[in-house]
């Protein structure tokens, strides 16, 4: 067994108090083993009985954070296009560009994404896009966790194409379950209500359950998405979704932004999670998600970042501040998604919503863990820690990340990748890639 221990530093508890404790963690089974209850917090100590020891004086260990929405190797296309709804963005900017995506692509921007979570505090995240071997085998290197999905897709193509691609998302969640580990998961992920048509669901809805599958779509993201699925079924997207089989409780869709109250009684009546993009929902004026109701209809609320492209970063510290400011807007109360529900939201609602059991510092958790540095003019004073989390931190002050008992970042220092390389790489093949697009 090999040990590693985060000391002197203060740790987020999962009632979300916070102490002066010492975390000791068992990197063979990659679980906390112990959170002390007596570090005076003072400095790091030196006889510590670990193999490893981090120092996290000064800092703050919370549970690594959980982007349970987005699609990571769209970090190529990071400020290509902006500013623009998302229908018109998608067909005029995005597909075009998608299209002309490589393998080789994917992987560079999987690379470049996966660098700038674990930079960010993220220890997992749920990605619905193409070619998942390739952010598989980034996933297993960089050592961060992650729900893989191929992003199905039947409108524009012929029967035996759609078909096809609705396979395939079948068979690389099968190929890729289990993978890095343990550290890679996977689900069927139709790409929306919209853009697979409802035969497909009829006929594959039931192999993914066969299969154990949970299932994640974009659902109610625009008024776009909801009248048309009112108008050729007569019923709301949710409704027309239970009817689907796709409400099931390890099931869990992204945005839910318009929503009615019959719709919030479904979900949380089914267990189905929703992903909340509040940065997306906002830069594509999309509307706003009605967070607060669905929290206290006692729905699973996650957060994402959805893809760079309308973020444009992959930052949750960003996202729980955004939640929290849009949450207080849409309810017209600012005492409506406070600190506290961004902060869990962050962790404990991402991890359950995507299935994982991270989200918490304790004995037995996974040891996914964030440790931000609070010795910073904009953390001081620290008044109270869980607010700085939604309010004030930022990406940058993550000092240490761990995820499985790795440690995946010392110092900003990333271990599994080269911060260097990775970037270099990723700004040559974008330019390429957009060249191709425009020619
Ligand atoms: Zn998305």
């Amino acid at each position: 067994m090999t040990t590693l221990a985060l000391i002197g530093g203060q740790v987020l508890r999962p009632d979300l108090s916070v102490d002066y404790a010492d975390i000791y963690i068992d990197q063979t089974t990659g679980e906390i083993s112990a959170i002390s209850t007596d570090s005076d917090g003072l400095e790091a100590e030196t006889d510590v009985d670990a193999d490893t020891v981090l120092d996290a004086t000064g800092c703050l260990c919370t549970p690594g954070f959980v982007n349970a929405h987005t699609h990571i190797a769209m970090t190529l296309l990071r400020g290509y296009a902006d500013d623009k709804p998302l229908e018109t963005w998608l067909r005029e900017d995005i597909w075009p560009v998608e299209a002309e995506l490589t393998p080789e692509d994917i992987r560079v921007g999987a690379e470049l994404g996966i660098l700038e979570s674990i930079k960010a505090g993220t220890t997992a995240f749920a990605d619905m896009y193409f070619e998942i071997g390739e952010t598989a085998a980034v996933v297993e290197q960089a050592g961060i966790r992650a729900l893989l999905g191929h992003g199905v897709i039947s409108v524009a193509k012929d029967r035996e194409a759609a078909r096809a691609d609705a396979k395939k998302g079948l068979a690389v969640a099968e190929e890729y379950n289990g993978a890095a580990d343990g550290r890679i998961s996977t689900a069927f992920m139709p790409h929306s209500l919209t853009t697979v048509d409802a035969e497909y669901y009829e006929e594959f809805v039931p192999e993914a359950r066969d299969r154990g599958l949970p299932i994640h779509f974009h659902a109610n993201e625009t008024v776009n998405e909801v009248e048309p699925i009112v108008e050729e079924h007569g019923v709301r997207p949710l409704e027309y979704a239970a009817d689907l089989g796709l409400l099931e409780p390890e099931d869990f869709l992204a945005h839910g932004v318009h929503l009615d109250e019959r719709e919030i009684d479904l979900l949380a009546q089914t267990g189905a999670s929703v992903i909340h993009c509040p940065a997306s929902n906002m830069k594509l004026a999309s509307g706003i998600a009605p967070v607060q109701q669905l929290r206290e209809a006692g729905v699973t609320v996650g957060l994402g970042t959805d893809g760079t492209a309308s973020n444009n970063d992959l930052s949750l510290l960003d996202e729980a501040r955004d939640a929290a400011m849009i949450g207080k807007l849409a309810a017209d109360d600012a005492s409506a998604v406070p600190a506290e529900a961004v902060v869990e939201m962050m962790t404990r609602g991402s991890a359950e919503a995507i299935g994982l059991e991270s989200g918490r510092l304790e004995a037995g958790a996974p040891a996914d863990i964030a440790v931000l540095d609070l010795e910073q003019p904009h953390l001081t004073p620290a008044h109270d820690l869980v607010s700085h989390l939604a309010y004030a931190a930022a990406a940058s002050d993550v000092r240490h990340t761990v995820c499985a008992g790795q440690v995946l970042m010392e110092d900003r220092e990333v271990l599994t990748l080269d911060e260097a390389a990775v970037c270099e790489r990723a700004a040559e093949r974008a330019m390429a890639l957009v060249e191709r697009a425009e020619q």
